[in-house]
């Protein structure tokens, strides 16, 4: 295992360890479900939206390391940002995981992601890294549209 490995190992046994913004958000504006069969993870993500802008986020995950790391860092990341930049920041790192020739240069702010990259060489776990991610857009979706609470996405 080569060092970067080594470090990109322990940043998502960190986030699966010390989970960010895990549980219940009450009140949320907008609440999503995720479920990725093929490996058992589900998860639920709240958002509290504000003129466009996400001033809250929580996640309640129940899944493997790979889910469960990817659904930390990115409440992290979205907490206080305006919603359209999320989904600018969701698209960049479905491309990072799903785009076989390209090579995706992260953000400064996409920085511990990194360590995600490694996951595209398990295509069945592209999944488990996915999941919060395509969640947080069916809950970003909701809230522009007034809120609420969205049917369950499940990744293919
Ligand atoms: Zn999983």
């Amino acid at each position: 295992m080569s060092l970067s490995d080594e470090l990109y190992r322990e940043t998502i046994l960190d986030h699966y360890h010390n989970p960010r913004n895990q549980g219940v958000l009450e009140h949320a504006t907008a609440e999503a479900e995720g479920v990725n069969p093929l490996c058992g993870d589900e998860l639920t993500l709240f958002l509290n939206v504000d003129q466009g802008t996400i001033k809250d986020i929580k996640i309640k995950s129940r899944g493997c390391s790979i889910n469960t790391a990817s659904g930390s860092m990115m409440t992290e990341l979205m907490a206080g940002m305006p919603l359209d930049r999320a989904v600018e920041f969701v698209s960049i790192f479905k491309t990072m995981m799903l785009d076989k020739e390209k090579e995706v240069e992260l953000p400064d702010e996409m920085e511990d992601l990194e360590a995600l990259k490694g996951v595209k060489r398990y295509p069945v776990r592209i999944k488990c890294a996915l999941l919060p991610w395509n969640t947080m857009l069916e809950a970003i979706e909701l809230a522009k549209h007034g809120g609420g609470k969205a049917a369950p996405v499940t990744t293919e």
